[in-house]
C-alpha cells in the first residue's frame, strides 16, 4: 500500500520512534501524541479497519491486545494506569485507515471521552 502512512512507517520509508517490532506487529510513538505516552500497536499487514478483519486475521487481532499489554507493563504503565483505544469511521475520527489501536498513558484520562 503505496499510500499509506502506517505502511510507509512500517517498511522505514517514513521515520518513527519505533517501541517494537516483530513478524506481525509494530508499535511506535504518535506524532502527535495526546497524552504523555502515546503508542500505537500496528499490524503489519494493511487491514484499513478494524470491521475488516477476517477469520484468518484474528491472531493478529489478539496479538495487538497482547502486546500493548506487554509494552504497557515493560513501561510500567499498569502502575497509574493507560487506555487501549480503537477507532472506526467518520465518528470516531479515525484519520488513518490502517488499523491501530492507541495506547494511551501518563496522565489522568477523561471519561466519558469526547
Ligand atoms: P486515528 O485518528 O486514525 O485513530 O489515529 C491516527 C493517529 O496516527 C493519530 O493519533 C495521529 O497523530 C497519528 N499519525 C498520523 N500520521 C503519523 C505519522 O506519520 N507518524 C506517526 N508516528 N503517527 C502518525
Ligand atoms: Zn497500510
Amino acid at each position: 500500500m503505496d499510500d499509506c502512512i502506517f505502511c510507509q512507517v512500517i517498511a522505514k520509508k517514513l521515520p518513527s520512534k519505533m517501541e517494537y517490532e516483530d513478524d506481525d506487529i509494530a508499535v511506535f510513538w504518535d506524532i502527535n501524541p495526546q497524552a504523555p505516552t502515546h503508542l500505537l500497536v500496528v499490524p503489519k499487514k494493511h487491514i484499513a479497519k478494524i470491521s475488516d478483519f477476517k477469520e484468518e486475521d484474528m491472531h493478529i487481532l489478539n496479538k495487538m491486545v497482547v502486546i500493548a499489554k506487554n509494552v504497557a507493563v515493560r513501561l510500567n504503565l499498569n502502575e497509574k494506569g493507560f487506555r487501549l483505544v480503537i477507532n472506526e469511521g467518520r465518528d470516531s475520527g479515525q484519520s488513518i485507515f490502517h488499523a491501530h489501536l492507541h495506547l494511551l498513558s501518563g496522565r489522568r484520562l477523561m471519561w466519558p471521552p469526547g
